[in-house]
């Protein structure tokens, strides 16, 4: 039985061959481990269910986010998708693209094989242009910067964002996310831009790609995970561990399950084999 009383069973659960597990509120809160997901994620590799973690968090490169995991329990080689992939799924092998972020962007530029160019590089005299920029959290990030970024994108630049969420949370509470950082460049620059993470459709690419046809997102937030999981034509598997609480409910996209947190989840998941 649910421990939240049964807005577990909405549907008839199906056990998934892949599910999209988003970090934040799912995983960890924060710096906090949420107690039982990595148990939770043994359990599904039991029995075949291919696991891979999807994150907007465009700073850290993809060893730092298995780092994180690894440190919470978690064995995520080569099983992190991040949003700085879906914004290198867009880019073309040679193209000038300025990294307007951190390490993520840049690892993910380089792996695209586009030529990654810094701000400097991009503000010297009778420097190439650049033919996009990518945006992505960089706490670092002002002024100068914004001019330089947003005056590539007036000189024909493609506007691309790992992501746009407004804030993200932390200890102190909502701080500026890269949507935030976004907002500046885009105003400035006159555009809008093309979002690679969830829930849009560049990252969702990288997931099909990776996992096949059918599969479940689960995530504590709705107007990201649930469209993603829209966007991929998989289910939905809701957590109330995160943003999202009971008095939220009903939610659209109606979620396939709804649980407590990940180990909920999974016990709904399990049963249904
Ligand atoms: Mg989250």
């Amino acid at each position: 039985m649910p421990k939240n009383g049964g807005w577990g069973c909405l549907t008839r659960p199906v056990l998934p061959p892949a599910v999209a597990v988003d970090l934040d509120g799912v995983v960890w809160r924060a710096a906090t481990p949420i107690p039982g997901a990595a148990d939770a994620i043994v359990r599904l590799r039991a029995v075949g269910v291919d696991v891979v973690f999807v994150t907007n968090n465009a700073y850290p490169t993809l060893a730092g986010h298995e780092a994180k995991l690894a440190a919470a329990g978690i064995d995520a080689a080569g099983a992190v998708i991040s949003s700085p992939m879906g914004a290198a799924a867009l880019l073309r092998p040679g193209e000038r693209v300025l990294v307007a972020g951190g390490a993520g962007v840049l690892e993910a530029v380089g792996a695209a094989g586009a030529e990654a160019v810094t701000y400097d590089e991009a503000d010297a005299p009778g420097a190439a242009p650049v033919e996009t920029v990518v945006v992505g959290f960089h706490q670092d990030f002002d002024y100068a910067k914004m001019r330089i970024a947003s005056t590539a994108v007036r000189r024909g630049a493609r506007l691309v964002a790992t992501n746009d969420d407004a804030t993200y949370p932390t200890e102190r509470g909502e701080v500026p996310g890269n949507g935030s950082i976004l907002a500046g460049i885009a105003t400035a620059g006159g555009v809008a831009p093309i979002i690679a993470g969830k829930p849009h459709e560049p990252i969702a690419t990288v997931v099909r790609d990776r996992c096949g046809p059918t599969g479940m997102v689960i995530g504590d937030r709705v107007e990201t995970d649930g469209l993603f999981a829209v966007a991929l034509g998989w289910d939905f598997g809701l957590v109330l561990s995160g943003v999202t609480t009971a008095a939220d409910l009903p939610v659209v996209p109606t979620p396939a399950l709804v649980a407590d947190d990940l180990a909920g989840l999974v016990d709904q998941l399990l049963v249904a084999r």
